[in-house]
């Protein structure tokens, strides 16, 4: 067999995190839809559980950290590699607007399980760090996968505290308050995925990082396409994340932040489906 080289290695592990995450969605489907109603073809589906069983196996006792979308995402920024760095977010948005323009679906509003829009996030000449909005349709599959990004340390853990700070609802805890401003040095811009213009964030974006200008909607808190970018810039550049001050203060009161996890942890519990048996473990590819 051929030794499977580093790209290869991470492909697969992006592959069966998508399809760990699609398999972990269609339980909310009414009714269920179980991964052998959604891989039709019977041939695929042999192929699929025999080169990603893992996925099959644990979709429905292990959360998601993320939605599929996302994984979609870091599936192109693996496939351009190390492009120059002006050519590549306008490559990566470029990829991505063709790739979801054939899946509008006929009298489909939206296309479902697809972002509707990017987050390039970077400071000075760092490279770019990239986020995709919350791709699920319904309330409780969105509001899972923000608890599972919160809590399964997929997000860096002040993006998370941030979200935390607001989550589950959009009124501010009384308790814990994670939220920061953004130093003036990042630049954080997203995109519309349909048609590759210039989106402002949202109020909720800017209760959550300070971010000016904002405009229209309070979206639900962590849905937008800003969490995950900054949370990849943070996770990547040290120095950055280093001048980013939460509210409070040098380190949150331990009990104030476990109170603050638990009231995420206990909303998560409530909602996830009934064909659901969590394990308590994250599902992270490997
Ligand atoms: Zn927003």
């Amino acid at each position: 067999m051929r030794r499977m080289s580093g790209r290869d290695t991470k492909a697969k592990a992006l592959v069966e995190e998508i399809l760990h995450s699609i398999f972990f969605l269609g339980q909310f489907l009414k009714p269920p839809c179980t991964p052998e109603k959604i891989i039709s073809t019977g041939r695929k589906l042999a192929g699929l559980k025999t080169q990603y069983p893992v996925s099959f196996e644990l979709y429905s006792s292990q959360l998601p950290r993320r939605s599929p979308f996302s994984c979609v995402l870091d599936m192109f920024v693996h496939m351009i590699g190390k492009q120059t760095k002006k050519d590549k977010d306008h490559l990566l948005i470029q990829m991505l607007k063709d790739f979801i323009r054939p899946l509008k679906k006929d009298g489909l509003k939206s296309r479902p399980l697809v972002s509707s829009t990017i987050c390039v996030s970077k400071c000075n000449n760092s490279d770019s760090y990239y986020g995709v909005s919350m791709s699920t349709t319904g309330c409780h599959p969105g509001r899972i996968m923000v608890a599972a990004s919160c809590l399964g340390t997929y997000w860096d853990s002040y993006v998370a505290g941030a979200v935390m700070t607001y989550y589950p609802t959009k009124e501010k805890k009384s308790y814990f308050d994670g939220t920061f401003k953004l130093p003036g040095k990042v630049h954080c811009q997203s995109f519309n995925l349909s048609d590759g213009e210039k989106k402002d964030p949202c109020k909720s974006c800017g209760n959550l990082f300070g971010l000016s200008k904002t405009v229209g909607m309070e979206w639900a808190y962590g849905h937008c396409a800003e969490a995950e970018s900054l949370s990849n810039l943070f996770k990547n550049v040290e120095e950055i994340r280093n001048d980013v001050h939460p509210q409070y203060g040098s380190f949150p009161i331990p009990e104030k932040k476990t109170r603050a996890k638990k009231n995420v942890r206990d909303e998560l519990e409530r909602i996830l489906p009934n064909t659901f048996k969590w394990d308590g473990h994250f599902y992270t590819p490997g």
